[in-house]
């Protein structure tokens, strides 16, 4: 069988072993070199232009939007199949492992900064990669004398308390909208960052071993964003960001944009790109502020693109506050 194996970037270093596995089976074996981020970036175009009769998208769990045909069950560790016409899909999600002897100290000093805040009740979140360690925080946080509790997050996010960069509704949805604060379990700020502000956010970084607040730079990166919305309400002309990454590709919602803008009197052309960068923007002189229907955390790079960036799910308060 022909494959298209693809990697995230944190991955690719072990690209080799899984080749090698796969080739010895009796697979034409191919790897994806271009840039992956998350779940939403299949390498449908690569597999498509290479025949491959499979594509195997490692270290993300499936994403929901691409999984019209795809095996529900609730467990974790099968490898979940997704039917795209003419080409079999495959998820294998990466599962880190963590020493539980530096975390336990680690989520005891977690439980003490909840405590002190006053918190009793705790949301719990995590990215994929610490699914299999989430039963064990919460016995863990319970048994420090806190109530754990977990939402479910939007139709991309597949299992309870998980959190994507651009999906983290999971801490405040369901039951975990009666949380007094928010407990990340999980390494780096990219994830908890995405946690919608107003609850406070602790991470408890077993890779970090340590425990520490996040909430004033969640506040920090809410302040930049309505910095740059009420930027891009000054603009005249609006480049509108459309990406054609399977899963994040919003036609729909960047011709309902240019429409919108321009019943403003404004002027608005479509852009479209797999990747966006702000090199690849940057002799775009004419765009005042760009609109951004693709991966919602580009705009964690407005600085370099030198312009506002705004997300079209802001649209409507842009709107408002356009003259
Ligand atoms: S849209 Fe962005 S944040 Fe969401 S899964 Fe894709 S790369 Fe990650």
């Amino acid at each position: 069988m022909r494959i298209l194996l693809q990697f995230p970037e944190g991955l690719k270093k072990e690209a080799l072993a899984h080749a090698a596995r796969m080739s010895s089976q009796g697979n034409e074996v191919f790897l994806s070199a271009s840039a992956c981020y998350g779940a939403c970036d299949l390498a449908l175009e690569e597999a498509r232009a290479i025949k491959a009769q499979k594509l195997v998208h490692f270290g993300h769990a499936e994403f929901m939007k691409m999984s019209a045909s795809a095996d529900n069950s609730p467990s974790a560790s099968r490898l979940t199949k997704v039917k795209v016409p003419g080409l079999r899909v495959e998820y294998v999600p990466y599962f880190a492992e963590v020493d539980w002897k530096a975390a336990g100290a680690m989520l005891e000093k977690a439980a003490s900064l909840l405590r002190a805040s006053g918190a009793k009740k705790v949301s719990l979140v995590f990215p994929i990669q610490h699914l299999k360690n989430a039963k064990r925080v919460q016995e863990r946080l319970e048994h420090l004398g806190l109530i754990v509790l977990m939402g479910k997050g939007g139709s991309h996010v597949r299992h309870a308390g998980q959190v994507l960069g651009c999906d983290g509704t999971a801490a405040v949805s369901g039951k975990a909208r009666d949380a007094d604060a928010i407990v990340y379990f999980g390494g780096g700020k990219f994830h908890p960052t995405g946690i919608p502000s107003g609850k406070p956010v602790l991470c408890a970084d077993p890779h970090l071993v340590d425990a520490y607040w996040i909430t004033d730079e969640i506040a920090r990166q809410e302040k930049c964003r309505n910095g740059a919305l009420l930027a891009a309400s000054q603009a005249r002309t609006f480049g509108i960001l459309l990406s054609t990454k399977p899963g994040q590709q919003n036609t729909a919602g960047a011709q309902l944009a240019k429409k919108l803008l321009e019943k403003k009197g404004r002027r608005a052309e479509m852009l479209v790109a797999n990747e966006f960068s702000p090199l690849a923007l940057a002799n775009f002189l004419s765009f005042d502020a760009y609109i951004n229907t693709a991966c919602p955390r580009i705009v964690d790079d407005r600085e370099a693109y030198g312009k506002p960036v705004v997300n079209i799910s802001e649209i409507k308060r842009l709107l408002e506050i356009m003259v």
